[in-house]
């Protein structure tokens, strides 16, 4: 990124940064450099690149348009989202303790329970909007605080600069799980985190046709023990991948203006309606964290969840079956709305802990399609 692209905003960063046209043909648009590896002139004489593990073209551009749209000084793009959040994992030691929310994204939660307490990781999980509790949890040993805001999929919401004032009086790190909100909305090291990770198969991607992951942060410390973690465990994406996250990207905050603004006139009438009974959107006045939202963020997203006065589980399953325009689906934040209900999908590791979400409670992925049209829909399906 050149040093003029740091001063541009939001949406032109978006399209330009990390993405100058083509040297070799002038190309406008980043190619997909569709190869494992680069000639060298002379032994280790190359350009920049030489095995497409440690480093591609088209991954590059995608990682410096990352780093642009978080304010970040560097950004690292992942297979997945969960393999930047285990290449984060990675820089802690046996012994070594975490914080996190408990209201993470389950899979999130997956990652340290199974895999990194067997190694001898410990972990406690709360809820962070108890600062109090927060600071109960943190031990001598806490290496480092997972923030999640707003949380997946109750729609808490969590002070970022808050916990990271907790977490570096600990001297630990304060990383921010940024899929819900995107950098959009929200940019968590501007509050003060020292890394934020993205699943960018979510609004980063926005098309429902990709996985992929990233992590971002300014210490150049930071960036080489992670960059040496990518390279070394080999999480990487592939070029056609990285591509289709950097397209995504180029119109992310036209497509998060339509997400939010659709968010919040469903999240209106589905608190209107006679047979609901709550919507967790941190765009409602009556949201516990609505000032702090406010603050946090720029606008409030596509995400909420509800749910019905009755009829509980079975009610909310024949719900989302009756949908015609939301698939019922996992996943969130492409361009088309989808619906589910997260303790039978997409927090089935967290049943029969106190981390699970209410049985009844759907999950929207409000998409950008007409609103009128997304209001009709549900109005059907709850009947
Ligand atoms: C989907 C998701 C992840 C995991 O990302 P993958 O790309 O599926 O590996 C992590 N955090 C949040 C909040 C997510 O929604």
């Amino acid at each position: 990124m050149g040093k003029d692209l740091r001063k541009q905003s939001f949406e032109t960063l978006a399209i330009h940064a990390g993405q100058e046209p083509e040297q070799a043909t002038g190309a406008v648009v980043v190619p997909i450099f569709q190869t494992s590896t680069f000639a060298q002139e002379a032994v280790g004489k190359d350009k920049g690149f030489d095995y497409a593990r440690t480093a591609n073209p088209t991954r590059k551009a995608l990682e410096t348009c990352l780093a642009a749209l978080e304010s970040g000084a560097w950004g690292l793009a992942f297979a997945s989202g969960m393999a930047g959040e285990d290449a984060i994992a990675h820089l802690l030691n046996t012994g070594d303790h975490v914080v996190m929310g408990d209201d993470v994204y389950g899979g999130t939660y997956r990652l340290f329970k199974r895999i990194f307490e067997r190694h001898g990781v410990g972990m406690t999980a709360v809820d962070m909007r108890q600062h109090a509790a927060v600071k109960r949890a943190i031990t001598r040993k806490t290496k480092l605080l997972w923030i999640e805001s707003p949380t997946n999929p109750m729609l808490k919401v969590i002070d970022i600069a808050a916990m990271a004032e907790l977490a570096h009086k600990a001297k630990a790190l304060a990383v921010v799980d940024n899929t819900f909100a995107s950098p959009y909305l929200q940019q968590p090291l501007l509050l003060g985190a020292d890394l934020v990770t993205h699943s960018t198969t979510k609004y980063l991607g926005g098309h429902s046709d990709v996985v992929g992951g990233a992590v971002v942060g300014n210490s150049a410390d930071l960036h080489e023990r992670l960059k040496f973690i990518q390279n070394a465990a080999g999480g990487v994406p592939g070029p056609f991948d990285s591509w289709l996250v950097l397209r995504g990207a180029k119109t992310l905050a036209v497509r998060m203006e339509r997400h939010s603004a659709n968010g919040m006139a469903i999240a209106e009438w589905l608190a209107e309606h006679p047979k609901v009974k709550s919507v967790n959107y941190p765009g409602l006045a009556s949201h516990p964290q609505h000032a702090l939202a406010r603050r946090q963020m720029r606008s409030f997203g596509g995400m909420l969840s509800f749910e019905l006065k009755s009829g509980g589980e079975a009610t909310a399953k024949r719900v989302a079956a009756r949908t015609r325009i939301f698939a019922l689906a996992e996943s969130l934040g492409g361009v088309e709305s989808l619906i589910e209900i997260p303790l039978s999908m997409t927090h089935g590791s967290v049943k029969g802990t106190k981390l699970a979400p209410p049985a009844g409670l759907i999950r929207l992925s409000v998409g950008i399609e007409s609103v009128d049209d997304l209001i009709a829909d549900l109005a059907h399906a709850i009947g």
